[in-house]
């Protein structure tokens, strides 16, 4: 049988585990900036650019054999506190993430789209690491070596763009 795991991901520096442990599937999120407050912004994010990210992150990180689906959600459709999301299903290969629509967002509206792009990668380093023995009551060093490798390769990226 298989039961789902959740647990935040570190981005502000606290984590919930919601844990009911399993190795099949999972989730993980991204935490909301602390003492941010939502402000109104026009639509900066399309779920076209959001695909075309997953699209080319997924190939760079070897993920072709997983079918991802992304999706823009408003704040209540993502865990509290949280920016975005993965669940996934190792047996299916199946991955759904969710990032929070940027009407939503407490970023600064210039960093939004890196924020959110950068919210993509690691939710995708998070599957990358989908097969390991993750210890689904103690994801603190899993959000940290998920935190900086996303951060590296980003800035890897910006740099050969450059
Ligand atoms: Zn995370």
């Amino acid at each position: 049988m298989r039961t789902a795991v959740l647990a935040a991901c570190l981005l502000a520096g606290s984590v919930n585990v919601y844990p009911e442990s399993a190795a099949t599937s999972a989730s993980r999120t991204t935490e909301l900036p602390s003492g941010s407050t939502a402000t109104a912004q026009g639509p900066i994010l399309t779920e076209a650019q959001i695909n075309a990210w997953v699209k080319r992150w997924q190939k760079r990180l070897g993920l072709q054999d997983w079918k991802i689906e992304a999706k823009i959600v408003r704040l209540w459709q993502l865990p509290k506190g949280t920016v975005a999301n993965i669940h996934w299903s190792l047996p299916r290969r199946q991955a759904t993430i969710k990032v929070l629509d940027s009407i939503d967002s407490a970023v600064a509206k210039g960093e939004i789209v890196r924020d959110t792009e950068l919210s993509v990668v690691h939710e995708l380093v998070h599957l990358s690491m989908a097969k390991l023995p993750l210890d689904s009551n103690n994801t603190d060093l899993e959000e940290e070596a998920v935190k900086k490798l996303s951060a590296a390769l980003l800035a890897l990226d910006k740099a050969d763009r450059e």
